[in-house]
């Protein structure tokens, strides 16, 4: 498929475009955003192979190249259809689906894919736990196989939507006795089962977005394992890979996010200060810069894993939200500096009929903006590791010394 799509010139008008724009008008004609309701829109819309476009025909896709996803969500945005499945299940359909994808059986791939899209079902990412963050595969959580079953005991931490999921994508270590990387196997956890554990964790914006999560001789299916005893690091790749896209990379309408919110701010704080003018236009361009890098990667992405790109745009984009939303705080003085409403505490709420309702609207607050950005270079692998892998894998550094890579994880010093 070589089929190309530019921000400027549109689409192509080869055969694959022309099969999703026929699908994209269907979809549109028969459940119109207006009337329609959202879970069953999106279910239409994976039911017509426009969930993920490089997925094959009737588990979401129509095995087309991943260039033409971002066609599909440039007319979905044009139409004003419901797009808010994505950050309701930010880490099934951004990080989950791709997995699954690449290492589920073929009756992982039917029984997921669809709730997963229509939002019946949320996902959540049991990966950190308190001894094992950047340094995922030092985890600790163990899995003992007991005839059909796999019995897991351990805790993770800062998991994500944890409180609201039906499923978890869980990394455990099955085998203590080969180095830390090899002895891991990658699990699909229910989260309703005997032995799971969630309780919030409240973070400087007042809400409880994430939770630590204790599983006690929680028994997992072995038809709930994904890929081989053993592969979880790789299948843990490519969630990750998924995770900085998913996070960093998505493409956006333009002057929408950090920097919407920085032109509002301006307009009401500091319209007349012409340094203030200036320095929104500086990063007006620098996020229209990035925006449009990862519009290019995206359209220019061959396969269906992202590649370090991903790690990239992360990056990027971590710095440039800290920098955007401080600069919407400063404008603000001193009332910038108290959060509206207090530090209550609450719970990101999910309705996928009327969209993310508490997100959506303390994320209109400049403050709440601010207070959450911090966690932009933490979350996903924090910046300084997006640096390590660029480092590494795009510009050919030396890698770090890895005194443990070789030694069986438990005989790796831990605390
Ligand atoms: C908002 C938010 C949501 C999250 N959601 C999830 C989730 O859903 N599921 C999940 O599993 N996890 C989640 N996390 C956890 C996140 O992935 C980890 O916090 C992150 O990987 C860092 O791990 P850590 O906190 O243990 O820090 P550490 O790994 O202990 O790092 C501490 C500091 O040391 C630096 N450092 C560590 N190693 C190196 C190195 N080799 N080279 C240079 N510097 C290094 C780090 O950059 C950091 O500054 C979330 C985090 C946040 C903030």
């Amino acid at each position: 498929m070589s089929e190309t799509t530019t921000p400027d010139a549109g689409p192509s008008a080869g055969p694959d475009s022309q099969l999703v724009e026929s699908r994209l008008r269907q979809l549109l004609d028969e459940h119109p955003p207006a009337t329609s309701e959202a879970p069953e829109f999106w279910g239409a819309q994976f039911d017509l192979g426009l969930a993920w476009v490089d997925f094959p025909e009737g588990l979401g896709g129509l095995g087309l190249s991943p260039k033409l996803r971002e066609l599909v969500d440039r007319r979905l945005r044009e139409a004003d259809a419901p797009m808010w499945n994505k950050r309701l299940n930010v880490i099934g359909i951004g990080m989950g689906a791709g997995t699954i994808m690449a290492h589920g059986t073929d009756e992982q791939k039917q029984r997921y894919l669809r709730p997963m899209f229509t939002t019946e079902e949320i996902w959540c990412q049991l990966f950190s736990e308190p001894g094992a963050g950047s340094d995922l595969a030092g985890l600790s959580t163990t899995a003992v196989k007991e005839g059909d079953e796999w019995v897991v005991n351990g805790q993770k931490v800062w998991t994500t939507l944890a409180h609201l999921s039906k499923w978890g994508l869980l990394v455990t270590r099955t085998d203590a006795d080969v180095p830390k990387h090899k002895g891991l196997t990658y699990f699909i956890v229910d989260m309703e089962a005997d032995g799971v554990d969630v309780r919030p964790l409240y973070q400087i914006t007042g809400e409880a977005e994430f939770n630590e999560v204790y599983f006690t001789d929680v028994h997992i299916p072995d038809s709930l394992r994904l890929d081989e005893v053993g592969a979880g690091w790789s299948v843990a790749m490519t969630t990750l890979m998924n995770e900085r896209v998913a996070i960093g990379a998505a493409t956006v309408p333009r002057g929408s996010g950090a920097i919407g919110l920085a032109v509002r701010t301006w307009k009401e704080h500091g319209s007349a200060d012409p340094v203030a003018r200036d320095e929104l236009a500086r990063l007006w361009a620098e996020a229209e810069a990035a925006r449009l890098t990862v519009m290019r990667a995206s359209e220019n992405r061959e396969a269906g894993t992202p590649g370090p790109e991903g790690s990239t745009a992360k990056l990027a984009w971590a710095d440039l939200n800290k920098e955007i939303t401080a600069y919407a705080v400063e404008l603000m003085g001193h009332e910038g500096t108290l959060m509206p409403g207090g530090y209550e505490f609450t719970r990101t709420d999910v309705d996928p009929h009327t969209g993310p309702g508490v997100e959506a609207a303390s994320g209109a607050s400049p403050q709440r903006a601010f207070l959450r950005a911090r966690a932009n270079s933490i979350e996903g692998g924090t910046s300084e590791i997006m640096k390590n892998i660029l480092g590494e894998r795009v510009l050919g550094l030396p890698g770090e010394p890895r005194v443990d890579k070789d030694v069986p994880w438990k005989d790796v010093p831990r605390s």
